[in-house]
């Protein structure tokens, strides 16, 4: 039986200017800015389309489904969270409907401004939405593009399922840890 146990990852704190970002409307929907996670100086970048709450209703600490999956797979490959930095495309979890394209490309700045920062050695992407956000374009598709290295604006990209896919439909978690260990196989051989 695997003695696998979740803990919620140390969040790196949204710099001080941008606290009260309210530049594509999604401050309206109530729901708090979540930066990155993880360590953040990690060699691997890995981007999902927006944070899951990181508290319960009642304030208390919680690890959420898509990061327990997230990080089962991690040590399975044997990554720990010091390889591993995990931010969003959006830094706020949007509630309710909203403009998606305009807001993608507008938190997408910061994202861009995050990269320039950190330097990444790898990018890993998971979900559609990550995908086509970060390849920017709107047809691109994990099933299509995954088991492979892609330079997207210079930084050696791969691609996943999202861990919150992989719970849904537990026939995917072969191919998501296919996906992972392809990761892991290119981090420890090129990097
Ligand atoms: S989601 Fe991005 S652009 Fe929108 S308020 Fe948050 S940081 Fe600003």
């Amino acid at each position: 039986m695997s003695d696998f146990c979740p803990v919620l990852w140390p969040e790196e704190p949204t710099p001080e200017h941008l606290l009260d970002c309210s530049e594509c409307g999604l401050d309206q929907h109530g729901s708090r800015m979540v930066w990155g996670e993880g360590n953040p100086l990690g060699r691997i970048m890995i981007i999902l389309d927006n944070p899951g709450a990181r508290e319960d209703r009642e304030g208390s600490p919680m690890v959420c489904g898509t990061r327990q999956t997230l990080q089962q797979a991690a040590v399975q490959v044997g990554l720990t969270m010091e390889d591993l930095y995990v931010t969003f495309i959006l830094k706020r979890k949007p509630v309710k409907a909203y403009d998606k394209q305009q807001v993608r490309q507008i938190c997408m700045t910061h994202l861009k401004q995050q990269l320039k920062e950190k330097q990444p050695k790898l990018i890993f992407c998971l979900g559609n939405v990550a995908v086509q956000s970060f390849f920017e374009n709107t047809d691109a598709e994990v099933k299509v593009l995954r088991g492979k290295i892609y330079d997207v604006n210079g930084y050696p990209t791969a691609v996943g399922y999202h861990p919150l896919a992989v719970r849904r439909r537990p026939n995917l978690w072969n191919m998501f840890v296919e996906d992972w260990k392809f990761l892991t196989g290119y981090y420890n051989n090129k990097i």
